[in-house]
């Protein structure tokens, strides 16, 4: 599939099946997102620009570099928020910019309720953190506003997609490249990922 990357990192997959496990508690589950969204936003900032630049170190002068581009990290209310924690950690100084969707019983289509982006765009990458890839929807209905905000370069992280939503993200941006730690088999009727590892946001917040 183009432009998506599961993570072949034995790390990765160590700690998602550590996630998967119906007996993880909260805070332990909580801390598996933190340390799996750090480790998969390592390989999606992989092309990060930078420019040279020249520092002293106490034993002489030397070329460095330094990150050129403003990142900006858009978790989807309300799982992703468990996963800036990791990102945040790999990139401190990194803009936040929240957006909270919901999916309308009857449309079926995801509703803006939560948006406050500025009217121009402050930052020239951004990482949009949701940990499952379900349908799709919110990823789309997302991805659509941080471009009418007018970030061109987006990548999508998330711990685990389902094919059904990785092809409606593809079909509505394919030039979104998707970090993934798993792909898995499908949807259930009601929308869960099988295997999945259950409601990402119960699971973190304890509310199942
Ligand atoms: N959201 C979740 O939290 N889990 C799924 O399996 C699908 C969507």
């Amino acid at each position: 599939m183009d432009n998506v990357y599961a993570s072949k990192h034995p790390l990765v997959a160590h700690k998602l099946t550590r996630l998967r496990n119906r007996n993880t508690d909260p805070k332990k589950f909580r801390e598996l997102v933190r340390e799996i969204a750090a480790l998969l936003a390592y390989e999606a900032t992989a092309d990060l620009l930078t420019v040279p630049c020249q520092i002293e170190t106490p034993l002489a002068i030397t070329a460095g570099a330094e990150l050129k581009e403003k990142i900006g990290l858009v978790p989807i209310l309300r799982a992703g928020l468990g996963m800036v924690e990791g990102v945040w950690e790999l990139m401190p100084t990194a803009e936040v910019w929240h957006i909270g969707l919901y999916r309308d019983e009857k449309t079926l289509k995801p509703v803006q309720y939560y948006n406050k982006l500025p009217i121009e765009p402050t930052v020239s990458v951004c990482l949009i953190l949701d940990p499952m890839l379900a349908t799709g929807g919110s990823a789309v209905a997302t991805a659509e506003i941080v471009k009418r905000w007018g970030v061109r370069k987006i990548k999508f992280v998330g711990l685990i997609g389902a094919p059904e939503g990785i092809s409606a993200m593809q079909n509505a941006h394919p030039d979104i490249p998707l970090y993934l730690a798993a792909i898995d088999e499908r949807l259930n009727d009601r929308g869960y990922i099988l295997p999945g590892l259950g409601d990402a946001g119960d699971r973190q917040f304890g509310t199942g």
